[in-house]
């Protein structure tokens, strides 16, 4: 690998980089508990875990650990023993021990509010430059970049090219560079996700990378799996396909393409087009069976609601 300096990146690629990772990610972020709170505890509980453990290892300890210790206060007040107990099976030991460390210098220092500023995050033990990225944009909504093994490997890769080992430092330049002002959230957010969903360290999804037009690696893979027709599918979920294919934009779209990751390499799956007719003449001839004659569709039966109770 040879080292490399990080290079200018031209606005119009930024902004194509910035549009084309925020689509991808409202279509296919993951639903996971610490993005429904804004709570700078719950965001710091949720960093200090996954460090090192996998997403689905995580998600029940969370929501145990929460339970257990609902706020600062109350870790802050735990014994060393038992924060370790309560961490079990997670691994790596010492991590609930800073966990409740950094409880207790937060109560002490500022008053139990975990504070909104690099410098001060930074200076509480066992926070480093990564989780105080992530407590700024994920719990205080500020423009600070973040820099994990996956958007690491991910800025590597669209900009500098896989065969090269940039230093840290420049990486934490480009990651800032990157960042849609006013929007730290769902970017950052959308870089782990990618990194962790289609910019694999093993297997990169190349073939179907929504990047793939602005990469600097692209191909690093063939195609994981080879297209495949509709046989052995059930109907439902060549529906889903199809569905999804017609309306990207719509909320039962969004359900669709739900349903089209539920079932593995469903991406990949062709409609032939006799049976796409077939689908699309099945919904026009429902549609045309709920219309009240010289009137519109009947939103309400269409939508499964009795047409007499919606009226009432
Ligand atoms: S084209 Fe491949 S290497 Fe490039 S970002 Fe996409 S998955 Fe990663």
């Amino acid at each position: 690998m040879r080292r490399t300096a990080v290079p200018r990146v031209r606005p119009g690629r930024r902004k194509a980089f910035q549009r084309r990772l925020l689509a991808w990610y409202g279509r296919f972020r993951r639903d996971l508990p610490w993005r429904r709170t804004r709570d700078p505890y719950r965001i710091l509980v949720s960093e200090i875990m996954l460090q090192q453990t996998q997403v689905e290892r995580v998600i029940p300890k969370y929501r145990e650990w929460l339970i257990r210790y609902p706020s600062l206060e109350a870790l802050a007040n735990a014994g060393r023993a038992e924060v370790r107990e309560a961490w079990y099976p997670l691994g790596y030991n010492i991590r609930p021990v800073r966990l409740r460390d950094i409880a207790r210098a937060v109560v002490r220092r500022h008053r139990g509010r975990v504070p909104a500023s690099r410098e001060d995050l930074l200076a509480l033990p066992g926070i480093g430059p990564y989780t105080a990225g992530a407590v700024l944009s994920f719990a205080y909504g500020q423009d600070a970049p973040i820099l994990d093994t996956n958007v690491r490997r991910v800025l590597r890769r669209v900009f500098l090219g896989d065969r090269t080992a940039p230093r840290d430092r420049l990486l934490w330049k480009l990651a800032e560079a990157l960042l849609p002002r006013g929007n730290a959230y769902d970017f950052n957010q959308a870089m782990m996700d990618f990194g962790a969903t289609v910019c694999t360290a093993r297997r990169p999804g190349c073939p179907e990378c929504a990047l793939a037009g602005l990469c600097a690696s692209y191909p690093l893979t063939a195609p994981r799996t080879a297209a495949r027709g509709t046989a052995g599918l059930k109907s439902h979920d060549v529906k889903a396909v199809v569905h999804e294919q017609d309306h990207p934009r719509d909320p039962a779209g969004q359900r669709a393409a739900q349903e089209h990751r539920r079932i593995r390499n469903l991406r990949r799956v062709r409609v032939p087009a006799q049976r796409r007719a077939r689908l699309h003449h099945l919904e026009d001839a429902a549609e045309t069976l709920h219309r009240p004659r010289g009137g519109r569709p009947d939103r309400a039966r269409r939508d499964g609601v009795d047409p007499d109770a919606a009226g009432a």
